[in-house]
């Protein structure tokens, strides 16, 4: 799987520089494919063919736009069964899972964003008004690794049917899968620049892109430090930015609720991807009065997340997706021992250096007696780690909940009508009230140290768009 050219102006092109990025299969470490370490060059050059392709691209009508991406869906779309087995190999994620997750999920949004657009109002009237919704430029679109393609589509549908052009730099530890989508543009016969594709490290591609002053816009999916840097950079020429950032999201369960669903919910958001979800409700926030069945319960349905190869069926859990990951993952777990917290399900994982050649396996853990001002409650692990917080009454679970510099996700579980009101007291872009179904139009972002702005729905494809208002009635005669 090595892809040794990037995408630009329509073309497959060889980088400015000569370097290479390895992609490591984590459930066995083996090397399974090589893209350019691209560089600031590239992004230049990336970028010109972008800002020249916008004019015209920006000029066609929606239904235009609308019949391309739906050709480059088609050409995408057609490539599930390779796309599966790559995000098995480049994330180890578990077959069904890759599938579900990392394949049809992405190419689900991919498809709605198409039929949510067909109906959007660019152009609204106010009573002595106009106001438009125009394309706002070109649009560098950073992605992170733990859902490759997930955090693409959010990006680059909606910016491209919007009128944008777009230069994308995939997370450099899963960059494969963003490969075989600039294919699928080049196949579908897209205009040469408006789509453009350059692989890299943070530090220089991203950066470059952050900074470069023909980039309107970023839109970066990532870590609130990765967040952080790259919003002070594109800030020096006043881009428009949108940041999806971390989360340490909260599960509260209210007294007499259906403990079984909480468990559920909590174990499925916290071990599916191997915990490696921006939103997992890591948080697990329970009445004293329920906590021994609680912990017993978690105890028990822990054991059917059977940890192992990915690529067979009945896996639930594969390896974390890299080594620092798996570093990261194992100080968390060692400190929550330190901190003092109980460790009832999963172990403390062998040291990187013993771990010979496994990939980067580590069991589904569960603290309990954890206090929400130690580290395990307030950082970020984004590995497969639930912390049990007690709480005395409604009042502290929910401050408990708020307690932490983020906020992404949430969820209640209890009967309804309170659930419903604590679920207006959480701060966080969402929130799941006795594991409610989702939308795909619904809005999903963050609050506090969670990010900026919005992606899905309307509200993700407005992102994308610059705001004019036109006055063109006649002015009453002046006095
Ligand atoms: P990361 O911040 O290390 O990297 C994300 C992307 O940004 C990568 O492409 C990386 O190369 C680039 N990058 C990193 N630092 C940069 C810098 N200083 N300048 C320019 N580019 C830079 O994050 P990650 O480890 O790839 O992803 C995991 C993080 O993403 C977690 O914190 C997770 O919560 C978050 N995430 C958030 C959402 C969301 O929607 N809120 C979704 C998925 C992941």
């Amino acid at each position: 799987m090595n892809y040794n050219q990037i995408y630009i102006g329509g073309e497959w092109v060889y980088s400015d520089s000569p370097a290479m990025i390895e992609v490591e299969n984590p459930a066995t470490r083996q090397i399974i494919g090589k893209v350019p370490a691209g560089n600031a060059k590239d992004v230049d050059r990336a970028v010109l063919s972008a800002k020249a392709a916008f004019e015209a691209w920006s000029e066609t009508t929606l239904e235009e736009r609308i019949v391309t991406l739906r050709k480059v869906y088609d050409h995408f779309a057609a490539k599930k069964e390779q796309l599966i087995q790559m995000e098995v190999a480049e994330l180890g994620q578990p077959i069904r899972w890759a599938e579900r997750a990392h394949v049809i999920g992405p190419l689900a949004r991919f498809d709605n964003y198409i039929k949510l657009i067909q109906d959007y109002p660019f152009e609204e009237k106010l009573k002595h008004a106009t106001v438009r919704r125009e394309p706002i430029g070109v649009i560098g679109c950073i992605t992170p690794w733990n859902y490759p393609l997930g955090q693409v589509m959010q990006k680059i549908v909606p910016a491209l049917l919007t009128g944008n052009t777009v230069v994308l730099k995939p997370s450099q530890m899963t960059p494969l899968s963003a490969m075989v989508l600039a294919e699928s543009f080049h196949e579908a016969g897209v205009p040469a620049g408006v789509f453009n594709l350059v692989t890299g490290r943070g530090a220089e591609v991203g950066n470059a892109l952050a900074l470069h002053p023909d980039v309107q816009m970023i839109s970066f999916t990532g870590s609130t430090t990765g967040g952080r840097e790259v919003g002070k950079l594109a800030l020096e020429t006043i881009k428009k930015i949108a940041l999806e950032l971390g989360g340490k999201s909260p599960l509260i369960v209210l007294p007499d609720a259906d403990i079984s669903l909480a468990v559920g919910t909590v174990i499925s958001s916290c071990f599916d991807n191997t915990g490696q979800t921006c939103a997992a409700l890591t948080r697990m926030i329970i009445p004293k009065a329920d906590k021994e069945k609680i912990e017993s319960l978690i105890i028990e349905r822990s054991k059917a997340y059977t940890v192992g190869d990915p690529t067979l069926v009945d896996t639930k859990v594969g390896p974390l997706a890299s080594a620092k990951q798996y570093k990261k993952v194992s100080k968390y777990i060692e400190i929550g021992i330190e901190e003092g917290a109980k460790l009832i399900v999963g172990e403390m994982p062998v040291p990187y250096e013993a771990l010979g050649d496994n990939g980067y396996y580590v069991k589904p853990t569960v603290f309990t007696d954890v206090e929400n001002h130690m580290k395990i409650a307030q950082e970020e692990i984004f590995g497969p780690v639930i912390s049990l917080i007690a709480y005395d009454t409604v009042e502290d679970a929910i401050r408990i909940a708020n307690d932490v510099p983020y906020g992404l996700s949430g969820a209640v579980i209890g009967p309804l009508d309170l659930a419903n009101e604590v679920a207006t007291k959480i701060k966080t872009g969402s929130v799941y009230v006795n594991d409610g179904k989702r939308d795909i139009n619904a809005p999903f972002g963050g609050y506090k140290q969670s990010g900026i702005g919005r992606e899905g729905g309307i509200q993700g494809i407005e992102e994308f768009l610059e705001i004019k208002s036109i006055f063109n009635e006649p002015q009453p005669e002046k006095l």
